[in-house]
């Protein structure tokens, strides 16, 4: 199996692993939240394990609130980060667990602003300056650090500071971006900022929202209090390990595997690029480097994916959903319905290699009859 979907899910470090083993035994049975012993050396490791987190994305231990993933922590940012009456304002391509929220936000009566893109996923800062002098009274913006199809990478520092030109609060999905990106909250503006751990080689089912004051979203659930109210419920002291350890990786390791991975994804278009007529790739100049996404006129994705089972990649079909709908994203970008159908995105990561890559690239060329054995 050739792995090429790192931006759906990426393994789990062996390092990550071995940092939760210990936390996942019969001996360190303890809830974080007890007056004992056990209790405290579990919250003792949630501690650290936040200023990794922190470290990361240069906010402090005290700003981070620990959530089962991204969708959640989106969630909160967007569900209780408006203020009754006030307006929000996200982009077109926004992963489906913001623009999920929409509906929900519009029921409330909030006035809801969806900027557009252009043709390579960017949103222009000045698109967004307007778009906060047309509501009545803006509070949260919501633009993604890079996109999870086709790795656009926002101009966060200019939103950040449209934004603030209009007294309104930043927050980005920076799910994609950590693995391969400096990304600085202080530096940049932003006073929330979501991530996940199974996108940065961290176990599934945790992930954080980072809120900075003066931004201080409503919870959404009550109970025990824990997280400073923000966030309720027993914090599952391995996964919190985990996403530690995958931080701290991070952080080391960020700019080899982008120097690497982006280096990989260069090759993997250019042997699709002389070897498929037609061919075109998606996003913008700067870009991630584990991400390429490609239309191959004429082609059904979803189809030639079926003939290739050992190749793991996505498609321009909604991936959320399976619904086979065409991507909102490579629509929001101009692309037709046809050409998203005709879409593919790889994703590359820490562990892959060039043999895979040229692999890849061999059986996608091979099976759409376009081979060039002298190549
Ligand atoms: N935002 C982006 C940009 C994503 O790519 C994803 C995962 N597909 C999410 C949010 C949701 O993350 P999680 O799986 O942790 O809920």
């Amino acid at each position: 199996m050739i792995y090429l979907d790192h931006l759906a899910s990426t393994p789990l470090d062996p390092q990550v692993l071995e940092a939760m083993l210990p936390w996942m035994r019969i001996d360190a049975a303890g809830n974080p939240h007890a007056a004992h012993p056990a209790g405290w050396r579990a919250a003792d490791a949630i501690d650290q394990a936040r200023a990794e987190v922190a470290a990361l994305v240069g906010a402090q231990p005290g700003e981070i609130v620990f959530t089962s993933g991204a969708t959640e922590a989106n969630a909160l940012a967007l569900l209780g980060g408006v203020p009754a009456g006030r307006g929000c304002v996200v982009s077109a391509v926004e992963h489906a667990s913001i623009l999920g929220c929409l509906p929900e936000l519009r029921r409330r009566g909030h006035p809801v602003a969806v900027l557009p893109v252009d043709g390579s996923g960017l949103v222009d800062p000045a698109v967004l300056d307007s778009a906060l002098a047309g509501l009545p009274e803006p509070s949260l913006v919501s633009v993604m650090a890079a996109n999870n199809e086709v790795g656009t990478v926002q101009p966060l520092a200019e939103l950040a500071a449209a934004a603030a030109r209009h007294g309104a609060t930043m927050h980005s999905d920076a799910v994609q971006a950590l693995g391969t990106r400096t990304l600085d909250m202080a530096a940049l503006g932003l006073h929330g900022l979501s991530l996940s751990g199974h996108k940065l080689y961290g176990p599934m089912g945790i992930g954080a929202l980072i809120v900075r004051p003066p931004f201080r979203p409503v919870p959404a659930s009550t109970g025990g209090g824990q997280q400073r109210g923000l966030r309720a419920g027993t914090l599952p002291t391995p996964l919190c390990v985990g996403l530690g350890a995958a931080c701290r990786l991070a952080r080391t390791r960020r700019e080899e595997d982008a120097r690497r991975i982006g280096a990989l994804r260069d090759r993997l278009w250019q042997r699709l690029h002389q070897r498929l007529p037609g061919i075109r790739r998606n996003g913008a100049a700067d870009r991630l480097a584990g991400c390429l996404n490609v239309t191959i006129p004429g082609i059904d994705a979803a189809d030639l994916l079926l003939d290739l089972p050992e190749l793991v990649v996505a498609t321009g079909s909604a991936c959320h959903s399976g619904d086979g709908e065409p991507s909102h994203v490579l629509l929001a970008l101009g692309l037709s319905a046809a050409d998203a159908h005709a879409s593919l995105r790889f994703g590359l990561g820490r562990g892959t290699t060039v043999a895979e890559v040229d692999e890849a690239a061999d059986r996608l060329v091979t099976m759409l009859g376009s081979a060039n054995p002298g190549e």
